[in-house]
């Protein structure tokens, strides 16, 4: 036994968070109350973006985001396979089809490169949109992204479930946050503990078209409205427009929100201090993901390559240091295998899959944990 126990992530609640949960409780609301509304203007606001939809976990935000964008049955879109299964299951929900693209070797993003000969082998109208990853909190570049999807009639969703806090440089020099709408129809973020905000459960969709907004409310409550009605009966009248779901979060954990992502600016410059000391311990001993020029990452996870892959988990678990791998891809799910894949050649994917490990990242590791961390990892590269 060593004398840490350190895990690849973690949540840190502290009593202001608890607080805000208690007073809610005591409050009149305990779902859909004045916390959500207050809840998605704050992260609207913080990513950037005009609108913001609260919903009960990112896996519910990325099922409202296709249907509000109208796939069907038998549609087809492109994700990359280096993601959690969500990122691609939101298209099974609707009925769709997923065809994978490949990673970039070196940032592990659903590269635009590989993306672009998968439409082109294709006929015209052959798919229908595109949902890119910030994978491990780096921004995939959104502007070649649009480019590419507006001279193919596509839609984009951001999967920027790693990403709340991250941004590149856009070719005229501005910021452009992850889920600030600019260049995707929707983002869809994750309040999973082990994300950068932790709600229990929750998530947010991020939009600037008032058009989805609305869509995204209606599906949110099953549909219902009172709002643009074709009839009204009186004051107790609602209709339902579409089949929708009860997608809602609630305000105890829309106070959990507010408070974590009050601290989400100093926790990613946090998750930043903890990558460069990495980086600098690594060198060019240990590869690591490459961060493009003009881009922030967020940093949910840290990513190392590491030849003897298996070696190396089993070894840091020795030592109480609990490396994750992120992640299975996609495409080797036996789910994915079942229903049949064909499409472009995923060499890089599977290779990645072959000597990826996530190391701890999480704003309140100290500076002696992860010296630790480098030392393990460094005595087994080395020996
Ligand atoms: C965590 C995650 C999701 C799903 O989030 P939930 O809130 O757990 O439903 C989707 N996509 C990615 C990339 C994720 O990391």
């Amino acid at each position: 036994m060593s004398k840490f126990k350190i895990p690849y992530g973690r949540q840190s609640i502290e009593q202001e968070d608890i607080d805000a949960v208690i007073k809610t409780l005591q409050s009149d609301f305990l779902t859909q109350g004045p916390k959500v509304l207050e809840f998605e203007q704050k992260f609207a606001d913080y990513v950037e973006a005009k609108y913001a939809v609260a919903v009960n976990n990112a896996t519910s935000g990325l099922h409202l985001s296709v249907l509000a964008l109208g796939l069907k049955k038998g549609e087809r879109v492109i994700t990359t396979p280096i993601t959690f299964a969500a990122s691609a299951n939101c298209v099974r929900f609707a009925g769709g089809e997923v065809w994978f693209a490949d990673i970039d070797p070196e940032t592990y993003l659903l590269d635009l490169n590989s993306v672009r000969e998968l439409i082109e082998s294709k006929p015209k109208g052959f798919f229908k949109g595109l949902i890119p990853v910030d994978f491990a909190g780096l921004p995939v570049n959104l502007e070649s992204f649009k480019d590419l999807a507006d001279e193919h009639d596509l839609w984009i969703i951001e999967d920027a479930c790693h990403a709340p806090g991250g941004y590149f440089i856009n070719s005229k020099g501005g910021r452009n946050r992850c889920g600030n709408g600019s260049y995707a129809d929707l983002a869809v973020f994750s309040f999973h503990p082990v994300k950068h905000i932790a709600c229990g459960e929750g998530g947010m969709i991020t939009t600037n078209s008032e058009e989805l907004y609305k869509k995204l409310l209606l599906l949110r409550t099953h549909g219902i409205t009172k709002d643009d009605m074709s009839e009204d009966h009186g004051g107790w009248f609602y209709e339902m427009q579409e089949l929708g779901f009860n997608y809602r979060l609630t305000d105890m954990q829309s106070a959990l929100g507010i408070t974590q992502l009050a601290k989400n600016e100093d926790g990613v410059i946090r998750r930043n201090k903890i990558a460069d000391t990495y980086k600098i311990a690594f060198g060019n001993k240990v590869k690591f993901q490459f961060l493009p020029k003009d881009s922030y990452n967020a940093h949910h996870l840290f990513v190392i390559e590491c030849e003897n892959r298996k070696g190396l988990y089993e070894f840091l678990r020795a030592h109480d240091v609990y490396a994750q791998i992120h992640y299975i891809p996609v495409h080797m799910l036996p789910y994915y295998k079942k229903i049949g894949y064909e499409g472009a050649n995923l060499a890089h994917a599977e290779k990645y899959y072959d000597s990826c490990i996530s190391l701890p990242m999480y704003p309140t590791l100290t500076e002696e944990e992860q010296e630790f961390v480098i030392d393990k990892v460094l005595s087994f590269v080395h020996g």
